[in-house]
């Protein structure tokens, strides 16, 4: 499951790739994904202009300002209402468990391959590029919304803050995990708290702060909370730094967005060694889900 780090890469290549381009047209292949794709996005989105792309959480969001003719001018008393003010749209794309973005020059994108979903071609003075957003289990998908609306969608709101951002402190995790007896690493996971940490960062991120992943939230110290708070940043600026260095080619060969997962210390590594203590690296289930831990580092 593509987590926060790699959904920033994909952020940061669609950015790099297509920023400023026009939509010249938009494929879709007609199958349901998480949810159905607009059957007129094509219409929609056509001669607009990708003017930002944001994460938030695990979400990239494009914003897609209407272009041309489509566009209808500022001011006129006809638009008051902003309902019918058309100033282009927010396009909110899930990644879900299997969904990849390829990106290619569009004079050398190859065939459609089995799987892709939705295909943006797009022109710019420098060369247009195809976005293509593949996903064979369809757990992904995109949603639609009127251009900067995308923090009001129900997907997006009500989410905790950026792991990343200026607001994500020790404080602010002590005050969030206050009465909570849920174990802490089940409550990381929680994304109206902290938004866009997964599975993986959640081990890694206890480990560095040295925090058992079964201690409960409400009995972290603000000491620990405040090493978490920290463990969190490092750990997933990391891996964004690893998608970083393959990203000065992030156009590859073959579409795909160059990643790289970087050395991990505990996740998937039950049995090995602590790379601190030598002792085995533990592997427990927490609702459903596989946390890894040294019992001796961790407390
Ligand atoms: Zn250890």
């Amino acid at each position: 499951m593509p987590e926060l780090p790699e959904v920033e890469t994909v952020k940061r290549a669609i950015e790099t790739a297509a920023l400023s381009h026009q939509v010249a047209q938009v494929w879709q292949s007609g199958k349901k994904m998480r949810w159905p794709i607009p059957a007129d996005i094509d219409a929609a989105l056509r001669g607009g202009t990708i003017t930002t792309a944001r994460r938030r959480g695990k979400y990239i969001v494009l914003d897609i300002a209407a272009g041309g003719e489509a566009s209808p001018k500022l001011g006129s008393p006809k638009l008051s209402s902003p309902k019918l003010r058309s100033h282009g749209h927010s396009m909110i794309i899930h990644l879900g468990m299997s969904g990849s973005v390829r990106i290619y020059p569009h004079d050398k994108a190859p065939e459609r391959l089995t799987h892709d979903h939705l295909v943006i071609t797009t022109s710019h003075a420098s060369g247009g590029v195809k976005l293509v957003l593949n996903d064979p289990r369809r757990f992904g998908g995109i949603q639609l919304v009127p251009l900067g609306e995308d923090s009001a969608h129900p997907l997006l709101k009500g989410m905790g803050v950026e792991p990343l951002g200026n607001a994500m402190s020790g404080e602010m995790m002590k005050d969030a995990f206050h009465g909570k007896a849920a174990p802490i690493k089940t409550t990381l996971l929680d994304q109206k708290i902290i938004a866009g940490i997964g599975n993986i960062y959640a081990s890694e991120a206890l480990f560095l702060a040295g925090v058992s992943p079964k201690r409960k939230a409400r009995n972290v110290s603000l000491a620990k909370c405040q090493d978490l708070a920290a463990a969190v940043r490092v750990v997933l600026e990391k891996a964004i730094a690893a998608g970083g260095t393959s990203l000065r080619d992030h156009v590859q060969p073959g579409g795909e967005i160059g990643y790289f997962v970087q050395q991990l210390n505990v996740y998937g590594r039950d049995g090995e060694p602590c790379p601190t203590c030598q002792q085995p690296i533990k592997m427990i289930r927490q609702t459903g889900r596989a946390s890894f831990y040294c019992s001796a580092c961790q407390r």
